[in-house]
């Protein structure tokens, strides 16, 4: 699954315009169009029948708490964006599409091209966010810590805001700085959590009010991994540390509100009880079967509802996997929550596009969401079968120890790879209907062209490179040289995918540096042909923006 945002991108705190003189052009909006095209508006909601009335409350109450977590990530962004805000609202007749690019950014900065302003006379965005001052710089920050000892751990607190008090530098806790939201949003909370039927939710919800007035999310984070046979999935607070560019430790608020989906649940709990089916049913000899992995984290599958804060701004989330902090970990382990009606709307919006561009007619019409929905799941179960505690020599290790810094590109390989294997083994016994495959390659087709989009050299795109020319040179993807389009050969496909996962499987079986060197070398490129295709998906959109349902 893709990480959700990776935007490693540093830029230095710099002089910003005050928001008096920020003034909207129609040319400015002119060029805002453009990145606003990029987000196709997409209706995001939940299957009917799904929520009756007791669970309608419930949901409204959370989404009034969200909408809290909206306003306090607006100020975490940029301490500006109030303001901006308010006079980008007032222009909004004559420039409307800045005021809604504003909103899908959580600010005036592009989140699509690294950070750059859209807004004029807004200069660069801090590195830092609004998290710390913003001419604070790093080493400042680091010399306060080695002066003041004592502070070190409210400072690298994931819940605190750096802030000037006269000559001192000061660790605002969360509550404190953002008790205005903070307050109500735990009332809602408390709410919600009385109208929860499933004690494990309650809990939950109970606690996560605690902590935001107490600051402390330990307890709360631990309730959330333990739910069970709950009907609402809700995440809410600080989690990821992303918009923190400058130290990597503040925690942006975000809020996720979903309906658990019956029916796949069903499915995963059937596909899970098969795990140790699809280990012994590995293309590789027997004594590497059986090596260590299990499904370190529970998978929900659900529907959003509603979102909110960080996972709401730019590029939306299709699965998050939490909590972050390492403690809780340690002791609980993680979940991770697969949204299907996101995916369904990022399907439609852009892989449906895709295939339809650079695929045979005959291919691109057996695309198909459930298809792709299964592989995306599969992907997640198949990081749990394969060796992962392995020996070398004589000593014990681990997979991720001996292939360092190649072990999450042939990692994410093999998980897409086995994620295909798997999907031919289950329908074999019947999780799936019975001419599934004729929907599951062209699918898997198109899902590596929209990988391989944005280049291949972060993880993700560079293992779907890898696999397409694996199956190129096995002569399993076809290409037509006088269309330019690209098909799938069903004679071949099915056995080079088994090659494919078998060179994989070993070489993390043996922990084979040198070997998955060698691999990565020869598989991941750039041909002119996936050039050529690519070129033709310029104006597809990049992702969705999401309309809810639920007002
Ligand atoms: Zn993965």
């Amino acid at each position: 699954m893709k990480a959700r945002k990776t935007i490693i991108f540093l830029i230095l705190a710099a002089a910003v315009a005050g928001p008096g003189q920020a003034s909207i052009k129609s040319e400015g909006d002119m060029a805002v169009k453009g990145q606003l095209a990029k987000f196709a508006p997409a209706k995001i909601e939940v299957d009917k029948g799904l929520l009756d009335s007791r669970q309608r409350a419930l949901v409204g109450e959370l989404v009034n708490a969200s909408r809290y977590m909206d306003e306090i990530f607006l100020r975490q962004v940029y301490s500006k964006n109030p303001k901006i805000r308010e006079k980008l609202a007032s222009e909004r007749s004559s420039a409307p599409d800045t005021y809604e690019y504003f909103e899908i950014n959580f600010g005036p900065f592009d989140r699509l091209t690294h950070d750059k302003p859209f807004v004029e006379g807004v200069g660069k965005k801090p590195a830092g966010a609004n998290l710390y001052p913003e001419d604070m710089t790093k080493a400042e920050f680091q010399r306060w810590i080695e002066k003041n000892p004592s502070d070190r751990e409210a400072f690298e607190s994931n819940f605190t805001a750096i802030r000037r008090k006269g000559k001192f530098l000061a660790a605002i806790p969360y509550s404190e700085e953002y008790r205005e939201w903070l307050v109500p949003a735990a009332e809602s909370l408390k709410k919600a959590a009385k109208l929860a039927s499933n004690s494990s939710l309650k809990r939950y919800l109970s606690n996560r009010a605690e902590a935001f007035l107490s600051n402390d999310y330990f307890q709360s984070d631990v309730d959330w991994v333990r739910m069970k046979g709950h009907d609402i999935e809700v995440a809410i607070g600080p989690y990821e540390v992303y918009e923190d560019n400058l130290m990597g430790y503040k925690a942006a608020f975000e809020s996720f509100v979903t309906r658990v989906d019956p029916k796949e649940s069903a499915r995963l709990a059937k596909v899970v009880d098969y795990l140790a089916e699809l280990e012994a049913n590995l293309p590789i000899p027997e004594e590497h079967k059986g090596r260590g992995r299990s499904l370190t984290s529970p998978i929900v599958v659900a529907q959003l509802i509603f979102s909110a804060g960080d996972t709401k701004s730019g590029v939306q989330t299709l699965a998050f996997n939490l909590p972050n902090d390492e403690r809780v970990r340690k002791q609980e382990g993680s979940k991770k929550v697969m949204l299907k009606n996101v995916q369904r709307a990022k399907f439609e919006k852009i892989l449906a596009p895709i295939a339809a561009r650079v695929m045979s007619k005959d291919d691109a019409r057996g695309v198909d969401f459930e298809a792709f929905f299964a592989h995306t799941l599969l992907h997640e179960v198949s990081h749990g079968v394969g060796p992962g505690e392995i020996k070398k020599g004589d000593s014990d290790t681990t997979v991720n120890k001996e292939l360092s810094d190649l072990y999450s590109l042939i990692e994410e390989c093999k998980a897409d790879t086995l994620g295909v294997y798997n999907a031919i083994y289950l329908t074999g016994k019947g999780l799936y209907p019975k001419n599934f495959l004729d929907s599951v390659w062209p699918t898997y087709l198109a899902g590596l062209f929209r990988s391989m989009r944005f280049g291949i050299s972060e993880a993700h795109g560079g293992a779907n490179a890898m696999q397409f020319n694996y199956l190129m040179s096995k002569a399993a993807i076809a290409y037509d040289k006088k269309t330019g389009l690209f098909s799938i050969d069903r004679a071949k496909i099915g056995p080079a995918i088994r090659d494919l996962a078998r060179d994989l499987l070993m070489i993390e079986a043996t922990g084979d540096y040198a070997g998955a060197k060698k691999f990565v070398e020869r598989w991941k490129k750039m041909g002119p042909e996936i050039k050529s295709a690519i070129a033709k998906l310029s104006d597809v959109p990049v992702d969705i923006r999401p309309v809810y349902a639920y007002k």
